[in-house]
C-alpha cells in the first residue's frame, strides 16, 4: 500500500496540530500506523492522497446514511452556498429541518438546532437542570456524549481508546457531579438514586450504545430507566446522536418503544455538515431561551449549509424500503463477518443492531463494558491493518461503531467479507 503522500502530510500536520489530528481517535494511536489522508469520496467508497481505494464502513463516525457525495445533499448544499453561507437571522430550511425532527421522533414536540452532539448534550443537561432545579446526573461508563466537562467521565470513545478515564482541565467539582452507573445494569442506577433521592436532575444514556463498539440495550433495560426515573422525578435523556434516524427512521425510542423527556441529536440530521440538535416535549423546552431562563445560544447554529445537508439526507431516508435495505446489508455484511469469524483461531464475535455493528476480538457475548474490555486489542490492530492494505477502511479502534449506507451494494458486501477472510488467514 503506497503511503508517502499521507506519511507527509501527517508529519506536516504534527508540527501544526496535535497529534496531527482534529479528532483524537483519527490519529491511528490505538492501532499504529499512518493514516490516510483522504482525498473524496463516492457512494461507499474513499480515495486517499496516494490514490488507495477503500470501502468505508466508517461513514464519518455516523452521519452518511447515504454514503459519500449523495447527489441530492451536493446539490442541496451548492444550492444554499450560491445564496450566501450565513446570515445570523432566521431561514426557512432550519424550520424544515426542525419539523422534520419534530415529526420523525414521537418524544419532540420542539427542537433547538446547535452545531454538534456535544453542544447538543452540553445543553441538554444544562436544560434537565433548569428543569428541576437539581445538578447531579447519571451517566453510564462506556458511553460518550461528546467532550463538555461534567460528560468526561469514564467516557467512551476516544477517551476509552486512549485509556483516559476522566480528563484532564476537568475541575474535580464538575467531575462530583457527575454519578456513573453500568451499561445494562439498572440496579446500578436504583442504587444512585438510594444514594442521592433529591439530587438527580438526568440520566443520560446512548439507548444503543455505540461508543464502546456496539452493545445492544438489554431486555428492559431502557424501560427501566424509564421507570426509575420517572418514580424519582429526574429526567431521562436519549443520547441519539448515533441512533437518530440511523437504527430506525424515528431513531432507538421508535425502535424500542420508550419515550424520553430529552432526546439529542447529531451526525446523520446533518448529512456531514456540522449539526446537532436537542428537543422534548414542550413543557420542558419552553425552558429554553428566549422562552424561559436558560441560555443558550450559536452564531452559527441553523446554518443553511448546514440544515440544507439534514434536510436533503432525512428526504431521501424517507423513501419506502431505505432502513429496510440499510439492515439487509448489514445483516448479509454480518452473517458473512460471522461466518469467518467462526472459522478463526483469535476469537471473535459481531454484535450488530440495525445498520451498526462492531467484530469484537472476544469470545462474546460482549453485553457490558466489563466484557468490551476484555478484547484483544492487539488482535484487533493486526486485523485492521490486513483490512485496510485489503481495500476496507473500518474504526481505527476496538472500541467504535462500523456502519453501512445505502450506497453499500451487496458485492461490495461481498468482496468484503472475502477480505476479512484473507485478513484472518494472514493474522493466524
Ligand atoms: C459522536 C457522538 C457525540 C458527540 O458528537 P460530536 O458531533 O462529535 O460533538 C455525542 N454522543 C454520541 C452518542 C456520539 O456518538
Amino acid at each position: 500500500m503506497q503511503q508517502s503522500r499521507s506519511s507527509q502530510l501527517f508529519e506536516q500536520a504534527q508540527r501544526v496540530i496535535p497529534g496531527g489530528v482534529n479528532s483524537p481517535v483519527r490519529s491511528f494511536r490505538a492501532v499504529e500506523g499512518t493514516p490516510p489522508f483522504i482525498a473524496r469520496g463516492q457512494g461507499a467508497r474513499v480515495w486517499d492522497v496516494d490514490g488507495n481505494e477503500y470501502i468505508d464502513y466508517l461513514g464519518s463516525w455516523g452521519p452518511l446514511a447515504l454514503g459519500h457525495a449523495h447527489p441530492a445533499v451536493v446539490e442541496a448544499v451548492q444550492r444554499a452556498a450560491a445564496d450566501g453561507t450565513s446570515f445570523g437571522a432566521p431561514v426557512e430550511q432550519e424550520v424544515e429541518l426542525a419539523e422534520l425532527i419534530c415529526q420523525a421522533l414521537p418524544s419532540v414536540d420542539m427542537v433547538r438546532l446547535v452545531n454538534s452532539g456535544t453542544e447538543a448534550c452540553m445543553s441538554a443537561l444544562r436544560l434537565a437542570r433548569a428543569y428541576t432545579g437539581r445538578s447531579k446526573i447519571v451517566k453510564f461508563a462506556g458511553n460518550y456524549h461528546g467532550h463538555a466537562d461534567g460528560l468526561l467521565v469514564q467516557a467512551g470513545s476516544g477517551a476509552l481508546t486512549h485509556g483516559v478515564p476522566t480528563s484532564a482541565g476537568v475541575p474535580e467539582a464538575y467531575a462530583a457531579e457527575t454519578l456513573l452507573a453500568a451499561y445494562n445494569d439498572t440496579q446500578s442506577v436504583e442504587s444512585l438514586f438510594d444514594a442521592w433521592p433529591n439530587d438527580i436532575a438526568a440520566v443520560i444514556v446512548e439507548p444503543v450504545a455505540g461508543n464502546m463498539g456496539v452493545v445492544p440495550p438489554a431486555e428492559g433495560f431502557l424501560a427501566g430507566l424509564r421507570r426509575i426515573t420517572e418514580a424519582n422525578g429526574a429526567l431521562l435523556i436519549f443520547d441519539e446522536v448515533i441512533t437518530g434516524f440511523r437504527v430506525a427512521y424515528g431513531g432507538a425510542q421508535t425502535r424500542f418503544g420508550i419515550t424520553p423527556d430529552i432526546t439529542t441529536l447529531g451526525k446523520i440530521i446533518g448529512g456531514g455538515l456540522p449539526v446537532g440538535a436537542y428537543g422534548g416535549r414542550g413543557e420542558v423546552m419552553r425552558m429554553v431561551a428566549p422562552l424561559g431562563p436558560m441560555y443558550q445560544a450559536g452564531t452559527l447554529s441553523g446554518n443553511p449549509l448546514a440544515v440544507a445537508a439534514g434536510v436533503a439526507t432525512l428526504l431521501e431516508l424517507q423513501r419506502p424500503g431505505v432502513y429496510e435495505q440499510l439492515e439487509a446489508t448489514a445483516v448479509r455484511l454480518t452473517d458473512g463477518v460471522a461466518g469467518a469469524f467462526a472459522g478463526a483461531e483469535i476469537p471473535a464475535t459481531i454484535n450488530r443492531v440495525a445498520s451498526m455493528f462492531t467484530g469484537f476480538f472476544n469470545a462474546g457475548p460482549v453485553g457490558a463494558l466489563a466484557q468490551v474490555e476484555q478484547s484483544d486489542t492487539a488482535a484487533y490492530g493486526r486485523y485492521f491493518h490486513a483490512l485496510l492494505e485489503r481495500g476496507v477502511y473500518i474504526a481505527p479502534s476496538q472500541f467504535e461503531a462500523g456502519f453501512v449506507s445505502i450506497a453499500h451494494t451487496d458485492a461490495d458486501v461481498d468482496r468484503t467479507i472475502a477480505a476479512v477472510g484473507d485478513a484472518l488467514d494472514a493474522m493466524a
